[in-house]
């Protein structure tokens, strides 16, 4: 561990400030210009805040992106390399500095910085700020994990997905924020690459996004919102992508609108590009774009991280000239076919080792929708069910939770998002059985903005679905998660209004889980 002490007179500090001089002496005009002259910005280099995320028991990543204009190609910044200064501190005001480091902001990662710091404590809050020319960035905190195998009394995280800026504001965020929890599991869609429904706010562009510098703009534009830039700075983020980082209800290399599939698959790789250059993930420094992983909370909970869009199968009953139905009929041909796969057989085969591996009191396993079945009854009185969610996977469903069962797991308990509500759900390895027992419990959080749904029609539905404990899609918030060796609980967090940017927020309903007994018990507010 270094531990380094700086202030103003630092001297291997002030030979970094002549190297960015010198740097800056080479822009002479245009948009070189407001880095020319002095060190110090004419604007703000760090609007887009400062981000920590997928931590460790020693470290954690942390991520900031220097930028001018968030609505140019390349932020408005020169193509070259800046360096950036890094310190964590045990303390907000930086006085007990444990680690410094220097990074360059490269042009063609659009500026955005990444390091890992390591060897800091287990189980220990840390301050972080970036320092570039006279540029301070804000101060983000995040917490390393409990050692690995060590007991936990107790951990807090929340869970939180789709956050379409047009349909509301972050008030959510500043929530999550001031609750400063361990980590936010963020469960994707974090940004939208479309417009529908409300236009509360605006995009900053309407035209459809297709290029990585589309995409990026995009993400500027979301990082821009003081709310989500205070909920990334209180604590550590895990976050996984759904389907609107890319495109609505992809499937692999499949587009639903008939995208040509070459052409398709450039643009999801684009858009993983943009997503990874963004998030304060370890897939940054690794290369790829792997998203799948593990993390350890001490002895209290594995917590494992799936993606369930990259290496999906097409959804099942598409029609022949390839559009994508949504709603199907469940009994429809190919639906059940055991070869189709949600997870794709590296992550499945990853999934179920690590299962039967873990040792930890909790099996957490954060992923993008809904698992159980949900059956609903259309005006026409026929029945149907979501195609994109693990519904249009039963074979998927069947093989993960016949694994779970298979394990005997006391304690394994899911997460999802997507469908913009709330689900307490039983998850079971044989559905067709009444009495087949419970293999885990499932909550799906609501969406944090994104609109969508029928209450009438969901409140009805729940008739075919009696392993649903609990559906509401009429608010929006996130899930707030406080877990013992002893107990779980959830909190469902909902907002008044969604269009009030100084929302208050309240317990919708709680449950709890206790230790050895599958199922969301409800639990007094
Ligand atoms: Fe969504
Ligand atoms: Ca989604």
């Amino acid at each position: 561990m270094t531990l380094t002490r700086l202030d103003g007179h630092d001297p291997s500090r002030r030979r970094w400030l002549h190297g960015a001089m010198a740097l800056a002496s080479l822009a002479a005009t245009g948009p070189f210009a407001r880095l020319a002259g002095s060190t110090h910005w004419l604007d703000d280099p760090f609007r887009l805040g400062v981000a920590s995320g997928d931590p460790s028991a020693d470290g954690a990543v942390l991520w900031t992106r220097l930028l001018i204009d968030p609505h140019v190609p390349d932020g408005g910044l020169p193509p070259l390399a800046v360096p950036v200064r890094w310190e964590v501190a045990e303390d907000e005001r930086f006085f007990r500095v444990v680690q410094t480091g220097d990074a360059l902001a490269r042009p063609e990662r659009a500026h955005a910085v990444h390091v890992a710091p390591a060897g800091l404590e287990p189980d220990r809050e840390y301050h972080y700020r970036f320092l570039c020319g006279e540029a301070v960035s804000r101060t983000g905190r995040f917490r390393t994990l409990p050692a690995p195998g060590l007991r936990v009394d107790s951990f807090r995280f929340a869970v939180a997905s789709c956050q379409h800026y047009e349909h509301g504001w972050f008030a959510a965020h500043r929530h999550i924020a001031a609750n400063a929890p361990s980590l936010v599991l963020h469960l994707g869609d974090y940004i939208y690459e479309g417009s529908f429904g409300e236009r509360l706010r605006r995009h900053e562009s309407d035209a459809p996004l297709a290029t990585l510098d589309g995409y990026r703009a995009r993400y500027a534009h979301y990082k821009l919102d003081p709310d989500l830039q205070a909920a990334h700075a209180a604590c550590a983020w895990v976050p996984i992508w759904d389907d609107h980082e890319v495109a609505n209800d992809y499937a692999g290399d499949l587009a639903i609108d008939g995208e040509d599939p070459a052409l398709f698959h450039a643009r999801r790789l684009a858009t993983y590009r943009a997503w990874i250059e963004h998030m304060p993930v370890r897939a940054a420094l690794a290369g790829g774009t792997r998203i799948f992983r593990r993390l350890a909370i001490g002895s209290l909970a594995d917590l494992h991280l799936l993606d369930d869009r990259q290496y999906r199968d097409p959804q099942p009953c598409i029609t022949r000239d390839r559009v994508y139905a949504g709603n199907i009929t469940p009994d429809c041909p190919g639906r059940g076919d055991p070869t189709r796969s949600l997870l794709g057989a590296a992550q499945q085969e990853w999934l179920e080792a690590g299962l039967a591996a873990s040792a930890a009191r909790w099996n957490l396993i954060g992923q993008q929708t809904l698992i159980a079945p949900f059956y609903t009854r259309g005006d026409d009185g026929a029945v149907s069910v979501w195609s994109d969610a693990w519904d249009g996977y039963p074979a998927s469903r069947e093989r993960l939770l016949r694994h779970l069962d298979g394990l005997r797991l006391p304690n394994a308990v899911t997460f999802g998002g997507d469908v913009h509500a709330f689900h307490v759900t039983d998850l079971k390895a044989d559905y067709a059985a009444d009495d087949a027992p419970l293999v885990a419990t499932e909550f799906v959080t609501s969406s944090l903005t994104t609109d969508d749904g029928d209450p009438a029609a969901l409140a009805r539905d729940l008739a075919l679905n009696p392993h649903v404990r609990y559906a509401d899609c009429s608010h929006r918030g996130w899930l707030d998660v406080t877990f013992a060796p002893e107990r779980l609980d959830v909190r469902l967090m909902a907002l008044a209004d969604v269009r009030d940017p100084e929302s208050v927020a309240r317990t919708l309903r709680a449950y709890a889980v206790e230790d050895g007994v599958c199922g969301a018990q409800l639990a007094a507010g």
